[in-house]
């Protein structure tokens, strides 16, 4: 379960990012959280990847406060979730299948872990055929499936997907929402950002809108409605 506990977040500029947000999210949730630019969903992500720290209030995830750890816990902690972005991330020099075998190798996973997960989660992305291309021959859609395929190999509880179709057609937007859904059925809890709304009305899920800071409707299968 993950716990925002009265968190704000004053930026040192004085900017109010984040003004007495109090959220729960159960595992294996599929959670969107929408609110114009500025709203400060990027910045909630933030608080939960111990990117930055509260103000003031807590984040919690299972039994851990997220801002209470040291640097070799972070670093550990960080594994239990997995990111994806909307500028994709991927190492240009590296081939779709070194991409993921790198993320897995960061994590200690040995050769015989790396053979066996990377070519099933490339499957699991429908990308098998492009194993061997680098990052600049593929289409958006297909690397932002790869930056999922990377996000999911080491088998993170959570997936924190922060405005991943932004840069995306409606076909491509599509395909991966859908692959966050199966994922989601695997039972990985999945929290995205996203400002469409054709994606959010389709989707039946949770929606959580933020504006100005703060969380101003929560909807167990909601619609987008800014
Ligand atoms: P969103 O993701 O909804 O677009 P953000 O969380 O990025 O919103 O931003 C929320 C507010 O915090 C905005 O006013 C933004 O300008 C401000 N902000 C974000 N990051 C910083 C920062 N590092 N320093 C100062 N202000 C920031």
């Amino acid at each position: 379960m993950i716990v925002f506990d009265k968190v704000t977040k004053i930026y040192p500029d004085g900017t109010i990012a984040l003004e007495g947000v109090s959220l729960i999210i159960e595992p294996k949730e599929f959670v969107s959280i929408v609110g114009h630019s500025g709203a400060g969903k990027t910045t909630l992500v933030k608080m939960l990847l111990s990117e930055e720290k509260p103000s003031s209030g807590k984040v919690f995830y299972e039994s851990l406060n997220v801002n209470h750890l040291k640097k070799h816990e972070i670093h550990h902690f960080r594994r239990k979730i997995g990111t994806v972005f909307q500028d994709f991330k991927l190492l240009p020099n590296k081939t779709v299948y070194e991409n993921i075998a790198f993320a897995m190798e960061m994590s200690g996973r040995c050769d015989d872990e790396i053979c066996a997960d990377v070519p099933h989660v490339l499957n699991l992305v429908d990308l098998t055929n492009k194993s061997y291309n680098f990052p600049h021959e593929l289409s958006g859609g297909e690397k932002q499936r790869v930056a999922i395929a990377r996000a999911i190999v080491n088998q993170p509880d959570i997936i924190v997907a922060d405005e991943p179709t932004g840069n995306l057609d409606p076909i491509n937007t599509n395909e991966i929402i859908q692959i966050l859904k199966k994922i989601n059925d695997l039972g990985t809890t999945i929290i995205l950002t996203t400002h469409n709304k054709g994606v959010i009305d389709s989707l039946g899920k949770r929606v959580i809108t933020m504006e100005k800071g703060k969380v101003v409707r929560d909807d167990k299968t909601g619609k987008y409605v800014l």
